[in-house]
């Protein structure tokens, strides 16, 4: 169906909101859905498109780091502003170079059902010369003005209106004049400040799939839109994680994804991270696709120095691969020194975080070994995980 354009593709991805609305404790567009994060659905759909040139992902400052863990190298991030509308501002400062012909596509990470079709559909139409397209459908509820807190009022023509939708496809050139020259009231989309300049709008075919996720009771109705198929057909899969580095003096301490304050520092190829090893290897046990080692040997020079949270990653995105789902990870520290838990929150926000799970989802306990053994010594630091996955059987 859809012809590869002859000009570049580029995204604006917004993510600058956090959610307030949803009754989550985090941005609901690091939620996971179907076993990825709600934002890597767009970027996965967005960066695949035929003529695509770069995507540009729009975040709330206190959370860039775990927007730009679940990014990778897919994305350039940019903070986002107090409104929508600056949010979009600020991406079209960081895209500034794109030539006018560009088409650029405005979308919003918490509608993770974009499929190729409805894509398809709004950049042919601008490439075939229109200077926005829009994803619309009908409204299918009878509507009625309101005409006091309890009281219904008039009939409003159904057949008249249209749900509007993203993303939305503009030619660049048109989005920067429709941004630089808007004078109303906080828009909702871009379409209407495109429309104010006197531009037409092509209304093109939208999906129920790209259904806003607002509330909690959303992530269960996405996956239902989305053919996402978890139920029925899924097994719990758990695995475990062991290791263990040496300990010695000059080297900063990693340990679970924090760099913590102490004499010493663990030794290893890497940045020795016991902890975040020892959960990687966890969850690649409940997915049986071998160990840390065997992905990432010590023998190969590109992971000297390495941060560990790069190897975690890894490990989540192949349970996504899976169509899986990281249900719960329990990591246990055993070491004479430091203590622990001053750091165990921090360090559990730090792991929910790289896993793209929720906090609660994540425990970290600790213990001594009563002054026995080479951790009892001091010797080195010693960890143990466990990893319980939802897997599609
Ligand atoms: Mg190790």
């Amino acid at each position: 169906m859809t012809i590869a354009p002859a000009c570049p593709v580029y995204a604006l991805l917004l993510a600058g909101g956090v959610g307030i609305r949803s009754g989550l404790d985090r941005p609901k567009q690091l939620e996971t859905l179907g076993g990825k994060p709600v934002l890597r659905w767009s970027i996965d759909a967005l960066t695949a498109l035929p003529g695509f040139a770069r995507l540009t992902l729009v975040v709330p400052e206190e959370w860039r780091n775990d927007h730009a863990v679940i990014a990778g190298s897919d994305a350039d991030l940019c903070v986002g502003g107090a409104t929508r509308r600056q949010s979009v501002a600020n991406a079209l400062v960081e895209i500034a170079e794109v030539p006018a012909d560009a088409i650029v596509l405005v979308h919003d990470a918490a509608r993770p059902g974009v499929s190729a079709d409805v894509l398809a559909r709004l950049i042919d139409a601008v490439a075939a010369g229109a200077a926005a397209a829009i994803p619309v459908l009908p409204v299918a509820d009878t509507l009625v003005a309101r005409a006091g807190p309890r009281a219904a009022g008039a009939p409003v023509d159904r057949d008249a209106l249209w749900r509007v939708q993203t993303p939305q496809a503009f030619r660049l050139d048109v989005l920067r004049a429709a941004h630089a020259q808007w004078t109303g009231a906080e828009p909702t989309d871009d379409a209407q400040m495109v429309r104010a300049l006197g531009h037409d709008i092509t209304a093109v075919a939208g999906s129920e799939a790209l259904h806003k996720l607002t509330f909690r009771d959303d992530i269960a109705l996405l996956e239902s839109l989305m053919g996402i198929e978890m139920t029925g057909s899924t097994r719990i899969a758990v695995g475990m994680g062991y290791d263990v580095h040496r300990l010695v003096t000059g080297k900063p301490l990693w340990l679970g994804g924090l760099n913590i304050p102490h004499s010493h520092g663990l030794s290893g190829h890497s940045d020795a991270d016991v902890a975040l090893h020892a959960l990687t290897d966890a969850i690649l046990g409940a997915l049986a696709e071998g160990d840390i080692g065997s992905h990432f040997p010590p023998s190969d020079a590109k992971w000297k120095g390495a941060a560990s949270d790069a190897f975690l990653a890894f490990a989540r995105d192949r349970v996504a691969a899976r169509g899986g789902a990281i249900e719960h990870v329990d990591l246990t520290i055993i070491c004479e020194a430091p203590k622990i838990g001053p750091h165990r929150d921090a360090m559990r926000a730090r792991i929910a975080g790289i896993l793209a799970i929720k906090i609660e989802h994540v425990s970290v306990k600790a213990t001594t070994t009563e002054g026995l053994g080479f951790t009892g010594r001091g010797e080195g630091i010693a960890a143990q995980a466990v990893a319980t996955l939802k897997l599609k059987d």
